[in-house]
């Protein structure tokens, strides 16, 4: 068995990655659920023929009882929502081994109904398309909003490499997207580090940043890829935060997932909305930095008053899908007067530095967009349905809607935000 070595301490105690690991799940649930583990596979109509059945025979032939299986149907798209959550405790087996045998929406599903029921479960992906499988909590919808519900990671993953490449190739480049996506998100951590507003944690950086260019060279290499997502999710476990793995190209894809984008009729996935949000990222570090600090200081806008900055916050969210709590958070991160005038000469005085660390994190624009087209990922926004106000609006509105400080919140605190979004 080729088992990854993991960081102490983590919540997943197993991971499998290996061309026929679904024949080494019997012993992982002996290992960790005893003797007479009684698998409950969880599945949809899709992956229960492409791992699901395969798995099943696995399981009986070496001795373990295999419960009737749960299956979403394989069309339309399973949505990530509570919904789906409620359906499988109504259902929940007592005494069972959750197997959730899916990609990222099953996996989040089972995560959710397994954390509530304080069951842990075993995970066996089907695509390499989110970095989710190996992080804590479960983003899912709630009352139209994306949340992360709180939830223990899976307790075992048994990823079949055979299985993984044989996903559908859209599934694939969704996951290289989201792991393209820690390369802005990597440069996001850069600002506020140098900043000394939220160090870099030297173990994290090392677990994703280190081997990020490696793992995303070959955009054929289905196991680098899947293996750079594992480890963020590993990263997120270590934090108890998403911050080594999302960052402003993040909050644009929540953007536009709150506003339910989709592209002929299909909803949009989420690696494909980060891969925008990476791409618009990337343009807005580049134009940021071509900048002189004595350019970046005369092209700076004055500073609003409280008051101009809540109407320009309330024209923004006037579609009212962006949750509760995104103008609180606007206005709570609003700066003026002093407080700004000395965040702008901290970034001065630290933007020769800055520019230099942020180029040597990011690809050059065009490189990174030749990177995704070769894997296959959308590039433009028209490609997954955005039209250009609405991919504006969605980069300007998702500095609103967290907390986290990013190359959104740093254009706009420099006054800088219309002369370069208009450029985007
Ligand atoms: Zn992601």
């Amino acid at each position: 068995m080729n088992l990854i070595t993991i960081p102490p301490g983590l919540e997943t105690e197993s991971f499998v990655l290996e061309p026929g690991a679904l024949r080494d799940v019997p012993e992982i649930l002996r290992k960790h659920w005893g003797a007479r583990p009684k698998a409950w596979p969880v599945a949809d109509g899709n992956t229960w023929k492409a791992a699901g059945e395969e798995l099943a025979a696995i399981l009986r032939k070496a001795g373990i009882e295999v419960l009737p299986p749960f299956l979403f149907p394989g069309k339309p798209v399973l949505h990530a929502a509570v919904e789906h959550v409620d359906e499988l405790l109504a259902v929940f087996p007592e005494g069972c081994v959750p197997v959730a045998v899916g990609g990222g929406t099953i996996n989040d599903l089972v995560k959710r109904a397994s954390g509530v029921k304080g069951v842990r479960y075993c995970c066996v992906p089907t695509a390499p398309s989110v970095d989710g499988y190996t992080s804590f909590g479960a983003a899912l919808n709630a009352d139209g909003l994306k949340k992360t519900l709180p939830c223990p990671a899976p307790l075992a993953i048994a990823a079949d490499s055979l299985i993984l490449d044989g996903a559908p190739p859209e599934m694939f480049a969704a996951g290289y997207a989201d792991l393209m996506a820690k390369i802005p998100a990597g440069a996001d951590w850069i600002i506020v580090d140098q900043l000394g507003m939220e160090p870099i944690r030297a173990d994290v950086w090392e677990l994703v940043q280190t081997p990020l260019c490696d793992n995303l060279s070959d955009p054929a290499d289905v196991r680098r890829v899947f293996l750079g997502l594992a480890a963020t999710g590993y990263a997120m476990q270590l934090c108890r935060d998403s911050r080594p793995a999302s960052g402003a190209e993040h909050l644009m894809s929540h953007i536009w997932e709150m506003e339910n984008l989709t592209l002929e009729g299909d909803t949009v996935s989420h690696g494909f909305k980060v891969s925008i949000g990476t791409v618009a990222a990337t343009a807005l570090f580049e134009a940021l930095f071509s900048l002189s600090e004595q350019e970046a200081r005369r092209y700076a806008e004055p500073g609003l008053s409280r008051a101009a900055r809540e109407a320009e916050i309330d024209a923004l969210l006037i579609r009212g899908c962006y949750g509760a709590e995104a103008k609180k958070i606007a206005l709570d991160k609003f700066l003026e007067g002093e407080a700004l005038r000395e965040r702008r000469e901290l970034f001065y005085r630290n933007w020769n530095v800055l520019r230099e660390r942020t180029r040597r994190q990011l690809y050059p624009l065009a490189e990174l967009k030749a990177m995704l087209k070769k894997a296959h990922c959308p590039t433009a926004p028209a490609e997954i349905g955005l039209e250009s106000g609405q991919f504006v609006h969605g980069v300007a509105t998702a500095q609103l809607i967290r907390k986290r400080y990013t190359i959104l919140d740093a254009v706009y605190e420099l006054g800088l935000s219309k002369a370069l979004l208009s450029a985007l």
